[in-house]
């Protein structure tokens, strides 16, 4: 039972994704069909014409709406109204004003669309680059450390310029803010200029991270209240820097959240759109109480907006149905209601729901109510779904990840290949430097694996000291040059320890997905290959060849 619920999901999300990725690859046509048709307009008075392009462009918004593209959605829907008050006043187009805000619009939507892209059109043969490296600007203590600081932050895609003096940074900060600060205070025990942060944070405001030889209170103090967001003492561990960074940089899920609203008015139902859209918040609404669970199944929303007073039935009792289906146990549920009565307000909490918001709405409560409810949400969802220790999805996770990646491969005719790493020689680690050395190498790696590798690639905890690793539209060759990139620069990361510096090295196989395989037997082959990788002295990347048992 479990095991079918979990194809099922699989298979639907399967759909989904293969949609999202239907209409990624539609942009260029349609773009390239409304150009022609705003070219085609000219001067002519073609109403026709003008109202067909206006229903292209109104689609085309919708559609980037479902498919979380924002961008492409807003530029669209620029477009749209621009094209309305055409077909509402045509004289207008003859004053250079509305021509120009189309030309504009057209601008902002062709720049929308290739930035959507590329992250599809992707081909089998593309290798997986790094991402864009993040920039740091690192204010030098004095000390040679803070030039070996920015070389070894380099590893983990952080790109670190050095400032000496303060004015030279203030320029730099106001002429391209980088992503966070980080004060080198060197080994003088010098404290921090909290006017220089001040007069910083006034231009962009950034994380500021210290970087000092005191590990007094009073030292953290004077940080805290110069407004620094983290405090690391010499000597400097690398590793514990760079997952402050990481943390401060991209603390949650950045998707734009969804919202489904139940509410059967219309006009209540528009102003709730309009808020929660001018917050960012895609949002849907749904008049009919019969049509929620299907509408849930498909958008999947982070959180529902629930009116109290439905037709049919009440929020409260649909609420009470909801729950009762296992997937939807956790979604969040505010309720709408122009209900004051608090025994009433007190049994719909009851039944499931998590808030009320009295009517009249208050827009700036709303949003923020919503909002909080689902960052909330998310992070719970993250904390029972990722391995503690690194952040990546553990195994269960995984394998369903994994799961559902290969059953899109195969409808597609797209080819996936899988890794299995292991890092070389770990229990020595422990052995020599201790447990909680051994955790840093092993975060360390993760981390490395999240820089190096794409968005799509899919990462996980396997087991301990083992990491998995799902490469979407990619043969195993390719995997492989990654994955030896990799392990070249992990084997160069070096790892201070008081008894002595240590460097540590890895061992991976690779399986691609060829037609006939079982999605299980591909783990399997890429565990073979590890395991040859291992015989064949470690420290290398080892691909599995077809069929069972074969490893090249
Ligand atoms: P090989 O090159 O053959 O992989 O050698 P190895 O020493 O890495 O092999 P083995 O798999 O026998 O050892 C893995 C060790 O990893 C055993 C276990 O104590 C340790 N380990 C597993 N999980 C963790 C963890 O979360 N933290 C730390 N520090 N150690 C862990
Ligand atoms: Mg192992
Ligand atoms: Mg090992």
């Amino acid at each position: 039972m479990p095991e079918l619920a979990v194809a099922a999901a699989a298979e639907l999300a399967a759909q989904l994704a293969d949609l999202a990725t239907e209409f990624q690859r539609s942009l260029p046509a349609r773009l390239a069909e409304i150009e022609l048709a705003l070219a085609g307009l000219g001067n002519g008075r073609d109403e026709q014409a003008l109202v067909e392009l206006r229903g292209a462009v109104h689609r085309l918004a919708g559609a980037a709406g479902t498919f979380s593209q924002v961008a492409v959605g807003d530029a669209a829907r620029r477009l749209a109204e621009l094209l309305q008050q055409l077909l509402r006043a045509p004289s207008a187009a003859r004053g250079g004003d509305l021509r120009a805000a189309l030309q504009g619009a057209l601008a902002n939507l062709r720049a929308a669309v290739a930035a959507a892209v590329p992250a599809v059109a992707r081909t089998a043969v593309e290798l997986p680059g790094a991402p864009a490296p993040r920039r740091i600007f690192l204010i030098d203590g004095d000390t040679p450390p803070a030039a070996e600081i920015a070389e070894r932050l380099t590893h983990y895609g952080y790109q670190a310029r050095l400032f000496a003096t303060p004015d030279e940074i203030v320029d730099a900060v106001r002429r391209m803010p980088p992503d966070a600060l980080v004060f080198d205070l060197g080994s003088a025990g010098e404290l921090l200029d909290g006017t220089l942060v001040a007069r910083l944070r006034a231009l962009a405001p950034l994380p500021v991270l210290v970087v000092s030889a005191r590990t007094d209170i009073d030292a953290r103090l004077h940080a805290l209240r110069a407004g620094c967001d983290a405090y690391l003492t010499r000597p400097l561990d690398i590793a514990a820097l760079v997952e402050r960074l990481d943390d401060l940089l991209h603390k949650t899920d950045h998707r734009p959240a969804r919202v489904l609203v139940v509410e059967d008015d219309p006009i209540t139902a528009r102003a709730l759109l309009a808020i929660l859209g001018s917050a960012g918040i895609l949002a849907e609404v749904v008049g009919d109480p019969g049509q929620v669970l299907l509408r849930m199944q498909e958008t999947l929303p982070d959180l529902i907006v629930m009116e109290m007073q439905l037709p049919g039935c009440r929020g409260d009792e649909l609420v009470a149905v909801i729950r009762q289906v296992d997937a939807w146990q956790g979604v969040p549920i505010v309720y709408l209601s122009v209900e004051i009565d608090r025994d009433r307000q007190l049994l719909a909490l009851e039944q499931g729901g998590d808030d009320f918001l009295a009517k009249p709405i208050d827009p700036e409560r709303l949003v923020r109510v919503v909002g909080a409810r689902i960052e909330r949400a998310r992070r719970l969802r993250s904390l029972m779904t990722r391995d503690s220790l690194t952040g990546l999805l553990n195994h269960a996770r995984f394998m369903e990840q994994f799961e559902i990646e290969a059953t899109r491969a195969r409808r597609a005719g797209a080819p996936m290949s899988v890794a299995m790493i292991d890092i070389d020689h770990f229990k020595a680690v422990n052995d020599n430097h201790g447990h909680a050395a051994g955790d840093v190498v092993i975060k360390s790696l993760a981390r490395l694996l999240q820089q190096r590798l794409r968005q799509v690639d899919v990462i996980g905890r396997y087991g301990g000291e083992e990491f998995a690793v799902v490469f979407p539209e990619t043969p195993r060759d390719a995997a492989r040059c990654v994955l030896e990139e990799i392990g070249r620069v992990f084997a160069t990361l070096c790892f201070r320890r008081p008894e002595g510096n240590f460097t540590v090295s890895f061992s991976a196989g690779v399986a691609s997905l060829e037609e006939n395989d079982e999605p299980r037997q591909l783990i399997e082959a890429a565990d073979r290959a590890l395991y040859e990788a291992k015989r064949l002295g470690r420290q290398r990347v080892e691909v599995a060849t077809a069929g069972p048992g074969g490893v090249a």
